[in-house]
């Protein structure tokens, strides 16, 4: 089998260690050569200038190709074009572009009556700019705020229709449901790929909190599998384990590009890639 593409998704540092530890992951994932890695906008656009330096510094010291999250909250349509713009100016050539969520416990989205109303605007403002390759978000286990599963392929649907060129989806834990998803988007039109987003569990109790607010499905028995490594000390082990089979069973059913949620924590990504035996060939170069 053809390696695998692989890309790696960040937040933005916001202190000198929090620096350390990104540099640190991408110079432990970056010999994976992964076909980009990303950087997140907080919720509500917290960290509007800190994703920005940090897409621009990973780009300028490594070379590779970054894409910039960018959200529609909180900011007029022109405040988020002149963002991408700057991206542009700055060789940037790809951005995730998503409606985003407000600020945790402010509600849910309200549109800026300035602002871009969701995905799709803000897709077709960019698209117009011919300037980036647009990823977004997809939803295999349907988003919180979706009224179905083929609503939400409906909508995706829209959101290639005004520019997207590839999906990454929300972290899901078992194949099937990722199959299902991709085959619904292929009967529905969609040929661009949809890439599946993979969270390794770090942590089993800020998973649970964190699927739960997703949405996504969490199978009976690794709940148990999970307390028992609790116990006798073996959870990075198992951790590693579930996530290497899923990435197994989604390239034995035909996915060739895997998606790492990384938590800006490199050992157990790493890990995981290397269990499903992805090999290391490239190496971390600072370029500038
Ligand atoms: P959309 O897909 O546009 O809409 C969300 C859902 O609302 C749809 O799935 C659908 O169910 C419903 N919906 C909306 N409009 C319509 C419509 N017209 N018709 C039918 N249904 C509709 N958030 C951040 O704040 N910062 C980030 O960096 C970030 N990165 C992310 C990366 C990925 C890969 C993913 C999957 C999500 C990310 N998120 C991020 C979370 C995301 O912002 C939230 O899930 C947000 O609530 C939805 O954004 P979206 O662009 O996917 O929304």
């Amino acid at each position: 089998m053809s390696q695998p593409a692989v890309s790696f998704e960040f937040f933005p540092p916001k202190s000198l260690r929090g620096s350390f530890r990104l540099w640190d992951c991408l110079g432990t994932l970056a010999p994976f050569d992964p076909s980009f890695v990303s950087v997140t906008y907080g919720a509500g656009g917290t960290t509007r200038q800190l994703t920005h330096d940090a897409v621009c510094a990973i780009g300028e010291q490594t070379g590779l190709p970054v894409a910039a999250h960018l959200t529609c909250v909180d900011a007029s349509r022109s405040e988020t074009l002149a963002i991408a713009q700057s991206y542009a100016d700055a060789g940037v050539r790809e951005i995730v572009a998503l409606r985003g969520d407000p600020p945790k416990g402010a509600g849910q989205f309200e549109a800026r009556p300035d602002g871009f109303t969701g995905s799709v605007e803000l897709i077709e403002a960019l698209a117009n700019t011919g300037n980036f390759d647009i990823r977004v978000g997809a939803y295999p286990e349907v988003h919180p705020e979706g009224v179905g599963f083929d609503a939400d392929i409906a909508h995706l649907k829209a959101k290639f229709d005004a520019g997207a060129t590839s999906a990454i989806t929300q972290f899901f834990f078992e194949a099937d449901t990722y199959f299902r998803f991709r085959d619904a988007c292929v009967k529905a039109g969609i040929t661009a790929p949809i890439i599946p987003g993979i969270l390794p569990i770090e942590s089993w109790s800020g998973t649970q909190k964190f699927a739960g607010t997703c949405g996504t499905a969490i199978p009976p028995i690794m709940a148990q599998a999970f307390d028992n490594a609790a116990r006798d000390g073996s959870h990075d082990l198992l951790a590693t384990a579930v996530a290497a089979e899923l990435c197994d069973d989604l390239l034995e059913g035909g996915v060739d590009h895997l998606h790492f949620y990384t938590l800006n924590k490199a050992a157990l990504t790493r890990d995981v890639c290397l269990a499903f035996g992805l090999s290391r060939d490239g190496a971390l170069q600072q370029v500038a």
